[in-house]
């Protein structure tokens, strides 16, 4: 098991010396159980928000209309959330209210999940109603209470559970499954923003087998914002998993090239897919370009890899011959090398590396749209034979 962090235990320390109750809870303590390292620790409470914000001196609220208190220790943060239970849940999405509750347990049945639905506290031991522990030794999501009413409350749970299968490797508890396959058209009603932020956790995750299960389930058709996967699905799904297999010394790979062999099979439609994901531009820009160039052949040419150097930046340039050769086969070693060369050596590939520029063309009264065309007709030449770029040869 993990330890708690000093930080998280003296806030549990503090809340239970003014006589209150303190746990961590969530995510921190179904990680902590299985030896990972939880990315947040969350702490829930029986004191009121106010009560919380008394003991610290530096909180922020960072969500205090559903109780969250965020708590500063040192460098640390650490958000703690008054026990609540929701009210009546409207839209497949949100509760109407939040009520405060005395109860852990009463905060654990709200919660997703039993693995998600476990309360620690050192001097404590574990509050745990359904048998979270059991189902995390066993691998399985299942949810707190009915699936169908669960999901039926919030239909982004349904994708969760897809997700944690996809980050934990566990399987989703059949009933899930059935209630899935009932509700899995009320997705349409949770927002972008919340599916794009699951989908990209679910690709981050080290089991990408659970894409198969996002299109068994038919949860994909939802994620896709109302389309049809035109991938090869097991084709996708063993890209994925060597792209990060390929990257096991450095941690998870990129979204950006775990995005752009999800989305592979789009072409040209993979632009409009991202926007109705709401994903930042950047993101959409370098996506769709390697969907883009994804099928298309590299010639080994020094100029033809120019071309490519002047579209891509270098590492976004190696990250598409990764792609490549994942999605392709074979080795693009040749072409790596080369292009490491002609950046090693300076060569030129753009406007702004020309040895001629706008003014040194006006001096000689070209000007305007001619003097645009002679510098892309100077690039051109400069990039076929590198000792051109010099101002004497040419002007
Ligand atoms: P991660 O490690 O990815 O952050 P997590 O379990 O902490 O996983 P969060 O989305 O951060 O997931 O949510 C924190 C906790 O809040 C969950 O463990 C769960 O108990 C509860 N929770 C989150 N979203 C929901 C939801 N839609 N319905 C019910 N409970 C939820
Ligand atoms: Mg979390």
């Amino acid at each position: 098991m993990t330890s708690i962090p000093e930080y998280v235990k003296e806030i549990i320390n503090t809340l239970a010396a003014a006589g209150h109750e303190a746990f961590i809870v969530g995510g921190c303590v179904r990680d902590m159980i299985r030896g990972a390292i939880p990315v947040d620790w969350d702490i829930a409470t029986s004191a009121l928000p106010d009560e919380v914000k008394a003991l610290f001196s530096r909180t922020f609220d960072s969500g205090i209309k559903h109780g969250t208190v965020s708590v500063l220790s040192g460098g640390d943060v650490c958000e703690v959330t008054t026990y609540r239970v929701d009210g009546e849940y409207l839209d497949n999405r949100r509760p109407s209210e939040v009520t405060f509750s005395g109860k852990i347990e009463e905060d654990l049945s709200r919660r997703d999940f039993t693995i998600n639905a476990i309360a620690y506290a050192p001097s404590r031991g574990f509050v745990d109603p359904f048998d979270g522990r059991g189902d995390i030794s066993r691998g399985l999501i299942k949810c707190v209470g009915d699936a169908e009413t669960r999901f039926g409350e919030d239909a982004l749970r349904m994708l969760r559970a897809v997700r944690f299968a996809a980050v934990l490797g566990f399987s989703v508890d059949g009933g899930a499954i059935g209630a899935i396959a009932k509700l899995r058209g009320n997705l349409a009603d949770i927002s972008a923003e919340r599916v794009r932020e699951e989908l990209c956790k679910l690709l981050c995750g080290e089991h990408p087998q659970a894409v198969r299960l996002l299109h068994e389930t038919g949860l994909m058709y939802y994620v896709l914002r109302g389309r049809a996967f035109g991938g090869e699905l097991e084709r996708v799904i063993s890209w994925i998993e060597d792209l990060g297999g390929s990257d096991s010394d450095a941690g998870r790979p990129p979204l950006s090239l775990l995005l752009a062999l999800f989305f592979s099979w789009t072409g040209g439609k993979c632009e409009c897919i991202l926007r109705d994901l709401r994903f930042d531009n950047r993101t959409i820009k370098i996506v769709s370009r390697f969907v883009e160039f994804l099928p298309k052949k590299i010639a080994e040419s020094r100029y033809e890899i120019k071309k490519l150097l002047r579209i891509f930046p270098p590492e976004e340039f190696e990250d598409l011959l990764r792609l490549k050769e994942i999605s392709q086969g074979g080795c693009l070693e040749k072409i790596r090398a080369e292009s490491r060369d002609i950046l090693a050596r300076g060569e030129c590939f753009t406007l702004r590396g020309l040895a001629v520029n706008g003014d040194d063309l006006a001096e000689i009264g070209i000007t305007g749209k001619a003097a645009g065309e002679a510098l892309e007709k100077f690039l051109d030449a400069v990039m076929r034979d590198p000792n051109l770029n010099t101002k004497e040869a040419l002007l």
